[in-house]
């Protein structure tokens, strides 16, 4: 065999083309496939439209999650938000690589006791807990976050009927520099409230307060943010330590990281601007390790991160229906999916890409839905190459808040498949038909018959 020539390593700048006065070219390669799977088979087998999530990248992201936090901070704890996503295959994939549940209602909370999540590893967040839904958690030894005062009395009263010590930590709004400022849930920091909740738990002795938690928002872009909490959860804990010389077991900093989706009306697509995990894990772990807790009960830290952690393992695979113009002359492109099973289309300019091989020329269309409805609109403004009926779509980073929020409303959900390690693929929901809409419909006996009376 001849040697071949030696070429010395260089370093090039990559160029990506000559952007416009809109930004760049939306799309230069067609999505074909994913993790190796082909779209066309996908969709042939499948059916249109239909969501695909990859367990590769809920793996990878996951694991890059925890690496930037468990590299700074001695010990990290995941616990998965269910309300994000809480199709069983994917809550199963981030219990599998050790996350916890973190569940907001009683619904949330059995379905993470049917996943085999154990109760002492269930965090129950919300303001909605009712009397059952606390006896259940309880029972269980799951975290119970307090919301408000009510639920706290309603605690006491359940300590002493059910002769046991529930374990409880309190949920913390404060002032964090994110204006509107989430006041809405949990216990201020500023105006004292939070000390009014923990000397009640503390002097009450009914529970066991074993941590402190704060969600502050969501798609929240500056981790300075997460450090003001950190810090002022961190003054807390050490406030207990000195006033009772009680421990707290850990400090969960709740979710709300922004993902790699682009917000509607921002300057820069969010792929440039959304901080990375390392980012956030250094505001959040500096905090804890420059506060003054004591360095023998350093507590354990929880994230309940959820968007950040699965909108990239979604898509949302779609066929063009036709092309239409409108009365001014734009071009519209109808679609096989709308934003009853794309809630985030409503605040999210979601990436849109052909799914076949295309040319150089692109046209500034509007994406619609199929819904009979003028608000279903999947892209109000993209450039794209023209495509013709039959063509399909890729739309991508659908993962978070999609697959709960959706909603059947004038035709089914479709199916959902999962794509594993191997690059083999597996339905995890199926569509749903008449039979399974109408299963918990009755009409009164005088409307069998519908002849004109
Ligand atoms: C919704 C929610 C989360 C997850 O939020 P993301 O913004 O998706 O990361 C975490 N904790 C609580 C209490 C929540 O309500």
């Amino acid at each position: 065999m001849e040697k071949k020539i030696f070429e010395r390593p260089l370093i090039k700048k990559l160029q990506t083309g000559m952007p416009n006065k809109f930004g760049t070219k939306t799309e230069y390669d067609p999505i074909t496939d994913i993790d190796g799977v082909a779209i066309k088979g996908l969709m042939a087998q499948y059916g249109s439209p239909l969501f695909v999530i990859s367990e590769n990248t809920i793996r990878e992201t996951y694991r890059e999650a925890y690496r930037a936090f468990s590299t700074r901070y001695p010990r990290v704890q995941f616990a998965w938000s269910y309300k994000t996503n809480y199709l069983s295959a994917v809550c199963r994939t981030f219990h599998q690589e050790g996350s916890w549940a973190e569940v907001v209602s009683g619904f949330e909370f059995e379905k993470a006791l049917q996943n085999g999540v154990a109760g002492k590893n269930i965090i129950f967040n919300g303001p909605d807990k009712s009397t059952a839904d606390l006896t259940m958690a309880i029972n269980h030894g799951a975290y119970i976050h307090i919301d408000h005062f009510d639920e706290l009395f309603l605690l006491n009263e359940l300590a002493d009927k059910l002769q046991k010590k529930p374990k409880v930590s309190i949920r913390v709004n404060m002032d964090t520099g994110i204006y509107p400022q989430w006041s809405r849930f949990g216990f201020n920091y500023e105006n004292g409230e939070a000390w009014e909740a923990l000397n009640r738990i503390m002097l009450g002795k009914k529970l066991e307060l074993v941590g402190l938690h704060c969600h502050i928002g969501t798609y929240i872009m500056t981790p300075t943010a997460y450090g003001i909490a950190a810090s002022k959860l961190a003054d807390l804990a050490v406030g207990l330590a000195s006033k009772y010389k009680h421990n707290i077991s850990y400090i969960d900093m709740g979710g709300g990281f922004a993902s790699k989706n682009t917000l509607k009306g921002a300057y820069l697509p969010g792929s440039d601007t959304c901080p990375s995990f390392d980012a956030y894990a250094d505001a959040i772990t500096s905090a804890l390790i420059n506060s003054s807790i004591s360095p023998d009960h350093i507590p354990m830290l929880i994230l309940e991160t959820g968007r950040a952690l699965v909108d990239d393992a979604g898509y949302l695979l779609s066929s063009v229906i036709a092309n239409k113009r409108l009365a001014d002359g734009k071009l519209a492109t109808i679609v096989d999916a709308g934003v009853n099973i794309l809630f985030t289309s409503f605040w999210y300019d979601h990436k849109v890409t052909p799914a076949q091989p295309f040319g150089y020329h692109t046209e500034d269309m509007i994406i619609y839905g199929p819904l009979c409805m003028n608000i279903d609109v999947i892209r109000e403004y993209i450039s794209l190459p023209p495509m013709k009926k039959g063509d399909h779509i890729v739309i991508s980073r659908v993962g978070a808040y999609n697959m709960t929020q959706w909603m059947q409303f004038i035709s089914y959900r479709p199916k959902v498949v999962m794509i594993d390690m191997h690059n083999a693929v597996h339905l995890v929901r199926e569509n749903e038909d008449l039979s399974y809409v109408c299963q918990l419909e009755k009409h009164p006996e005088h409307l069998n018959d519908i002849k004109p009376l």
